[in-house]
């Protein structure tokens, strides 16, 4: 993952604490430093950043150990838990009560959304799950062929129409194609052509009233680090049924920002993408993300 020269420098400021001989202040003062550094490197909203290392400074200073554990150990457990707080605490996995549940994902073209309709649908399937996918990318037809590419190796079906110009007729019609079917899980991935979020939202809400989703995920470019933000906001408002996916987390030194941006909407990150194989999709736990970035 790219984000390892984040956890490199995470490590390095903890490092640091250990091999002190004292932990006094200053020691702590210089450790939150290299921890500010590190974050802001990563793109992290330099706000974000300030508000979470004086908590970690605050409880470090004024906190007594726990009995059995000594102060640097107390303070890496700090570092420890606020970061986790900081990418949304707890992980949310995505449900799947209804059967059919019927997803509906949306995001900006080049965000890796279709790769990341595939990477779900196989997700669900090696999980147990009959899953169907319905393109409803009228902007793109080559959307389709993908999908189909990707999916029915693994005898995912995948229905759409590149003729077709009516993005709300072809999920629609999708949904009931599968549900006539018997499975699980519908996944209707929609065109990303809007550069602009409130055209993405409009038929996203069009779509949505039309097949009643039960959940609606953004996908994110995690390439756009805290930009995220307002991409995650504007979605969040739109929609109280929402959760996300943030892509390309191998690829990109800002995808420390744009997941803590993301996370600072209140969004719940349910997936990240860390790959272009189908199999590069992890679930998001907070918790073992920053067990794994501090080593
Ligand atoms: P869409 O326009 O949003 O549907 O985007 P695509 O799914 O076609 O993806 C755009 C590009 O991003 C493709 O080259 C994908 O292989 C690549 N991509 C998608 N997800 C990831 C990821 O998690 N990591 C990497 N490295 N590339 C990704």
């Amino acid at each position: 993952m790219a984000l390892e020269k984040l956890g490199k420098a995470l490590n390095s400021a903890l490092k640091k604490l250990a091999r002190s001989k004292t932990v006094d202040e200053a020691t702590i003062k210089e450790v939150v430093r290299d921890i500010q550094r590190a974050l802001i490197q990563a793109d992290v909203n330099v706000r974000l950043v300030l508000q979470l290392t004086k908590t970690i400074e605050k409880r470090a200073l004024e906190e007594e150990p726990p009995a059995g554990a000594s102060k640097k150990e107390h303070i890496i457990q700090i570092v420890y838990e606020e970061l986790t707080k900081f990418l949304g605490k707890e992980a949310k996995p995505l449900e799947i009560k209804e059967k059919p549940t019927v997803l509906l994902t949306v995001g900006i073209q080049g965000s890796g959304k279709t790769t990341s309709v595939a990477k779900l649908a196989r997700h669900l399937q090696k999980r147990g799950y009959k899953v169907g996918v319905v393109c409803s990318d009228t902007w793109r037809p080559g959307a389709y062929y993908q999908l189909k590419q990707l999916l029915e190796p693994y005898g995912i079906e995948v229905s759409g129409d590149p003729e077709e110009k009516d993005a709300v007729k072809l999920a629609y019609k999708g949904v009931e194609y599968f549900r006539g079917k018997d499975v699980d899980v519908i996944i209707v991935d929609s065109a990303g052509r809007h550069k602009e979020e409130s055209g993405l939202i409009e038929e996203m809400k069009q779509i949505s009233q039309a097949i009643k989703p039960h959940e609606v995920i953004l996908v994110i470019d995690g390439t756009i680090g805290q930009q995220a933000y307002n991409q995650a906001l504007a979605f969040k408002e739109a929609t109280p049924i929402g959760s996300i996916i943030v892509t390309k987390l191998d690829g990109s030194a800002k995808g420390g920002g744009a997941l803590s941006a993301v996370a600072a909407t209140g969004a719940p990150i349910k997936f990240i993408g860390v790959g272009e194989r189908i199999d590069d999709l992890e679930a998001f736990d907070p918790k073992r993300f920053v067990s794994r970035l501090l080593g």
